[in-house]
């Protein structure tokens, strides 16, 4: 007989010091609420609830017919692909990048994974800003560095106050992380703001590493900037995080990619090719179909993008109806960060919801809607919402809250 606790004891501190994707936590739990005969709301997935749109799948058929799927591809990813995302970048981002600066990953938590690998020694510092996406600070600690929280706030739409960062940043610091627009506040960093950044980072030797997940679903007409776009010195320091899964509901398919300078490139290839080898075949040519974009995919995703503002604005006043809730406005992604702080401390029976977590985990045994509670970004006392749930479940999650916070007392 295997003593576990025994062997427990045995496995990696690193490992067993890590958390849970707190997100996967709740659909695996909405999954088993469905499982039981529930009709579950499931605002809390973060990813688009329509398929991969239909010109995608039939470039991916016929790749299955004709191309060389079975085989390994080079490491840094199919030629055909690296050249769509080149193009890509300077499209979308205004980033000039030749194919040898380029990496693609199984994944954009890959595409971090390995450049925090890349960059982090143990000891470093990495600035997040929160509410930051809960992956950030395991994934930095994985890396053997520590992660270092500037806290921004809804009065300010979660934008980051200079003067908090420049008291965060130290002789340690090594990396500072933007995800813009950011999940989960929807926050937009404006280029005034990034040439402040780069101000303020203009003496010290610091990277930026800009997570560009979201970078297509901004709204209200407003301009993405990239922080890598504001001069040469920017872009040769900015390592920037990209991929599939967002801008064309291709989450499944687990396509990311990295772009920087080549000195750091070449060296992310060895870590990458000791670890994944490359991303999936088949997924590549995929992809490299989508970053092409022809019309079609042109056409999806400018429809997402409506659809997301949309829904935003839909939802918005509905919140704001709802008694003691806050929530500021997103300029892009697709999440509502909803301040729920008034309800803490209130029972329901003699359950008392003590913190965001606690909220959250009743609103979906007690009601079945599955949200994120904010402690999981470092913001407790929030819970995030998805609006990448389609329309009717959107209407029906309201409902429900609403329903919910009335018997709060
Ligand atoms: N970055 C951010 C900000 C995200 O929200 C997510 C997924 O939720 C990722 C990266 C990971 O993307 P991928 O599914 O390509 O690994």
């Amino acid at each position: 007989m295997v003593d576990n606790a025994a062997w427990t004891k045995k496995l990696s501190q690193r490992v067993m010091q890590l958390g849970g994707s707190a997100t996967l936590q709740v659909s695996k739990q909405a999954a088993q609420l469905r499982q039981q005969g529930h009709r579950v709301v499931d605002l809390g997935v973060g990813e688009p609830s329509c398929p991969t749109p239909s010109c995608i799948l039939s470039a991916a058929m016929q790749a299955l017919q004709q191309s060389d799927i079975s085989h390994y591809t080079a490491a840094a990813g199919l030629p055909d692909l690296l050249t769509a995302l080149q193009q890509k970048l300077a499209r979308d981002q205004g980033l000039q990048y030749n194919t040898s600066q380029l990496l693609v990953t199984p994944g954009a938590k890959a595409a971090l994974s390995l450049t925090f690998d890349t960059l982090l020694q143990p000891g470093d510092e990495v600035i997040l800003f929160a509410p930051y996406w809960t992956s950030y600070k395991a994934l930095v600690q994985l890396a053997g560095a520590t992660p270092v929280v500037v806290p921004t706030h809804a009065q300010d739409g979660y934008l980051p106050n200079m003067q908090a960062l420049q008291q965060a940043l130290s002789d340690k610091t090594k990396v500072v992380l933007i995800n813009s627009p950011a999940n989960p506040s929807g926050a937009l960093w404006s280029k005034q703001r990034l040439q402040q950044l780069w101000q303020l980072l203009q003496q010290r030797p610091v990277w930026v590493v800009s997570d560009e997940i979201y970078s297509r679903f901004v709204f209200d007409g407003l301009e993405y900037v990239s922080p890598a776009s504001l001069s040469r010195e920017a872009y040769e320091r900015t390592v920037v995080i990209d991929g599939v899964s967002k801008t064309y509901a291709m989450t499944g398919w687990r396509i990311g990619c990295v772009a920087a300078s080549d000195y750091v490139i070449s060296h992310m290839l060895k870590l990458h090719s000791q670890r994944f080898t490359c991303a999936t075949a088949l997924a590549q040519y995929a992809a490299s179909f989508a970053l092409s974009e022809g019309r079609q995919v042109a056409q999806a995703v400018q429809q997402m993008r409506q659809n997301y503002q949309r829904r935003r604005d839909t939802l918005l006043p509905q919140i704001k109806q709802l008694p003691h809730i806050g929530c500021s406005t997103p300029q892009g992604a697709f999440y509502l960060l909803l301040d729920i702080s008034a309800y803490i401390g209130r029972s329901y029976g003699n359950i008392t919801i003590a913190d965001d977590v606690t909220f959250c985990q009743q609103l979906l045994q007690q009601q079945h809607v599955a949200t994120v509670a904010g402690s999981a970004f470092g913001t407790p006392g929030t819970v995030r919402l998805s609006f990448a749930a389609d329309d009717a479940q959107l209407g029906e999650g309201i409902a429900r809250i609403k329903t919910w916070l009335r018997q709060l007392h």
